[in-house]
């Protein structure tokens, strides 16, 4: 998976360089280019952003810097996202489509007051928002965008880390983990875990996903297959309150 991000702060991006992101680049399992917009910029002071029509605070990025820094990456196979809080929020569903279905990412990162609207309305596939909440620019939402669809990559992560995790499969949140030692501040590891007994182990993982789930986003059992169980279950922990 290859992508190119077009932003005015490359720097911002050195945490990309660690941890499993930066061994996946390592390993040429990802591509993560860095460019400048301000590096298309004719004007002699590299100035890339401009006062708004019409008044109001702030600067907004001009549109040709911006359509040359994407005809300089564009390809056949390639598709514009622009990180923007007015874009569809990002979730688990999308990060997996984009991961499989997507080879060339260019992720546009906007900042100050934002980008002209005329090149958005020109380059852009689709506005991603990681949530509602506006942020100073577009590079945090492009680290998050590319760590979440990286992990879908094949060599990124062993499968079985994503398999079972919070939001995927069914979209239930994952059960509780523990790991040595076997009792911390006097509290011991749940027994069934260290069982050795697989079926007993799923049976315990699969109701600790539906309890937390329900504690802790209800909303998202309403599309969960459950059995008549554990729809009993569910009415126990109701009942409990
Ligand atoms: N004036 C814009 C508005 O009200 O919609 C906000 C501009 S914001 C200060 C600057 C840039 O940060 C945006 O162009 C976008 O690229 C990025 N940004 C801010 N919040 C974001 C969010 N929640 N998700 C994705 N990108 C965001």
């Amino acid at each position: 998976m290859k992508f190119d991000v077009l932003t005015l702060f490359p720097e911002m991006f050195e945490p990309m360089k660690q941890s499993v992101i930066g061994r996946a680049i390592g390993k040429g399992l990802l591509e993560v280019n860095l460019i400048n917009i301000r590096d298309f910029s004719k004007d002699k002071h590299k100035k890339v952003d401009d006062t708004v029509y019409g008044g109001g605070a702030g600067m907004l990025i001009k549109p040709d810097v911006v359509y040359d820094a994407y005809n300089s990456v564009k390809s056949e196979k390639s598709k514009v996202i622009f990180l923007s809080p007015q874009g569809k929020k990002l979730c688990q569903d999308k990060v997996e489509e984009l991961a499989k279905s997507e080879e060339h990412l260019i992720l546009l990162c906007g900042h100050y007051e934002g980008i002209d609207q005329r090149v958005i309305d020109k380059i852009v596939d689709e506005e991603i928002s990681i949530g509602d909440y506006v942020l100073t620019g577009g590079e945090i939402p492009a680290m998050v965008l590319i760590d979440s669809v990286s992990r879908y990559i094949e060599g990124v992560i062993t499968e079985d880390s994503t398999s079972e995790e919070s939001f995927s499969g069914e979209g239930l949140l994952e059960y509780p983990q523990y790991t040595r030692p076997e009792e911390f501040e006097g509290i011991k590891v749940p027994e069934v875990l260290q069982s050795g007994h697989h079926e007993n182990i799923n049976k315990w993982r699969r109701r600790e996903a539906i309890r937390i789930t329900y504690q802790k986003r209800p909303d998202l059992l309403e599309k969960v297959n459950l059995t008549d169980e554990e729809k009993k279950f569910i009415e126990e922990l109701e009942n409990k309150g």
